[in-house]
């Protein structure tokens, strides 16, 4: 196997001195060297043919004992000098320290038809970062993280991707539900690709250890190979960096609220200076369309990132990036212009979003009204969102309310809480609805048409997510396999794969792992 070699990161940046792999505050430095574990039964589960290609791998390469050994972490490619990176973060709101990838080891960066890729395997082992952790990873994880990357990228969110997921042969104990049960669980090694990995942490951390030379470089070498249309230089360089990065947050989470995906740990740690979707941890989709829900049962109290304060979250990790980057700016004034402008921006994103999700060609004044009214029909009764807006598709111009709601009704989880007030608001609405489609000139057919091109027919429910895990578990792959098939075209109507465009079975509404979900992964 010919690998493309090609590091800039840690050729660019000064590495940690300390060659130890022992856990300590990394000062001076972006990153340490370090060698991932060896594992006991290194097992190839599931590859990316897509990203193989990215790479240029072949899918020969991919079935060797060389490959399963590179991307396990038990041999180290021949050009390479695997990583670490430094890196603080302000989790659930609070100031943590130091961080830094403490299961994460970074192999090596590849060049391919002018493509740069950083490639890092998740699950490899300890490093100075691990803190009190074991730098594991187990399989149930993994398939989450693995699956569901692959997924965005196909639905068209800004994502981090996987290459390859592995079984390591080796136990791993973790206490899912942090009550005192811990367990062993099967180890498992995602290997994840994106143009770079840095955090809004990685500024954060030389920006309170006050080390403004390596920020200076950090961010420098960020812009350099990450945001090269920005060619001016001094303090408005790093204005500039700063707004890209506003901007590549606010789309990134306009197309979480368009598929309804919940992130449910964005810390800033968690969030990428490339405006990515980074660590599938426990993240969740919605079923129920509900502003205040989060999978993620450690925030289960506070809600700090539910569905409906994505948005917020991302303008109060900007303002802690922002405070980050301001030794290399030196002016409050116009960082806070930026952030200003969030809100507005934001706000209108998302109503454009949400006019393509509703079939809307034109502009009008009156759409947010319809988008608002629109909320809070979804949030009487419990409605899927997915199915919700793919069958809104099929509603007619045409149509009386009576009609549309025949269309639309699949999507409440109960039909018999639907009467009275509940129905009576879904009427008005639908006639809301069909009076303003009536405005537009386009036919019926290409409303349907653009409205499929947005509002997909397959995510990945969190109950799929289980049934794989499930029989992963006991060593059969197949759904494995046919989730990443389905998912690679959530916008087809793939019929032999209708069965997966159904609500949530009943079994999985409070099941452990389907909607409820801690960190221990
Ligand atoms: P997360 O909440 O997964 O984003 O993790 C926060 C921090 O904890 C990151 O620095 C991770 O690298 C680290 N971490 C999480 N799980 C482990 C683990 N099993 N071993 C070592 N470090 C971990
Ligand atoms: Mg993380």
């Amino acid at each position: 196997m010919k690998i493309n070699v090609s590091n800039t990161f840690n050729l660019e940046l000064p590495a940690d001195k300390n060659r130890e792999n022992d856990r300590r505050q990394v000062l001076e430095a972006c990153f340490s060297y370090v060698n991932p574990k060896k594992t006991k039964a290194p097992e190839l589960i599931h590859v990316s043919d897509e990203m193989l290609n990215e790479l240029g791998i072949s899918k020969e390469d991919s079935l060797s004992t060389n490959f399963i050994e590179i991307f396990t972490g038990n041999k180290v490619y021949p050009e390479s000098k695997p990583y670490a990176m430094c890196y603080g973060g302000h989790q659930f709101g609070n100031w943590a320290g130091q961080l830094g990838d403490g299961r994460a080891i970074n192999l090596f960066e590849i060049n391919h038809n002018d493509k740069q890729w950083a490639v890092q395997l998740k699950g490899a082992g300890e490093t100075p970062y691990s803190r009190s952790a074991d730098g594991l990873a187990v399989l149930r994880s993994s398939i989450r993280e693995y699956l569901c990357s692959e997924a965005m990228h196909h639905l068209g969110v800004p994502t981090t991707r996987a290459l390859s997921l592995c079984q390591s042969g080796d136990q791993v104990l973790r206490d899912i539900l942090y009550n005192g049960n811990p367990a062993y669980e099967k180890g498992a090694i995602v290997c994840r690709v994106a143009p770079s990995f840095i955090r809004f942490g990685n500024f954060e951390i030389q920006s309170a250890r006050k080390n403004h030379i390596l920020l200076k470089k950090l961010t420098d070498y960020t812009i350099k190979h990450f945001f090269p249309k920005i060619t001016i230089t001094g303090k408005d360089k790093y204005l500039e960096f700063f707004k890209v990065v506003c901007n590549k947050t606010i789309d990134m989470i306009i197309h979480w609220q368009r598929v309804g995906f919940v992130h449910g740990v964005m810390n800033t740690d968690n969030m990428s200076i490339l405006g990515l979707t980074i660590d599938y941890g426990p993240y969740g989709w919605l079923e129920g369309y509900d502003h205040t829900w989060t999978p993620n049962t450690t925030d289960a109290q506070q809600r700090r990132y539910r569905f409906g304060n994505q948005m917020y979250i991302g303008l109060w990790n900007l303002f802690k990036l922002a405070n980050a980057i301001y030794p290399l700016i030196e002016e409050t004034k116009s960082l806070q212009n930026i952030l200003d402008s969030y809100n507005d921006l934001y706000e209108e994103r998302y109503v454009n979003m949400m006019r393509k999700k509703l079939g809307f060609e034109m502009a009008l004044e009156e759409d947010n009204k319809i988008i608002n009214k629109l909320e809070i029909a979804l949030q009487l009764i419990e409605t899927d969102m997915t199915i919700f807006f793919r069958n809104l598709g099929l509603v007619n111009k045409e149509f009386k309310a009576s009609e549309a709601i025949e269309i639309i009704k699949d999507a409440f989880y109960s039909f018999t809480d639907f009467k009275n007030q509940v129905k009576q608001e879904w009427i008005a609405w639908l006639e809301l609805y069909l009076k303003r489609l009536k405005k537009e000139e386009i036919s019926n057919k290409r409303k349907l048409q653009n409205m499929n091109l947005v509002n997909p027919k397959y995510v990945f429910r969190n109950y799929m997510a289980q049934l794989a895990i499930d029989r992963a578990e006991v060593g059969d792959y197949q759904l494995i396999e046919e989730f990443y098939m389905m998912l690679k075209k959530p916008y087809n109507e793939q019929p032999e794969f209708q069965k997966w465009f159904s609500k949530r079975p009943d079994w999985a509404r409070n099941k452990v792992g389907c909607s409820m979900l801690s960190c221990s992964s």
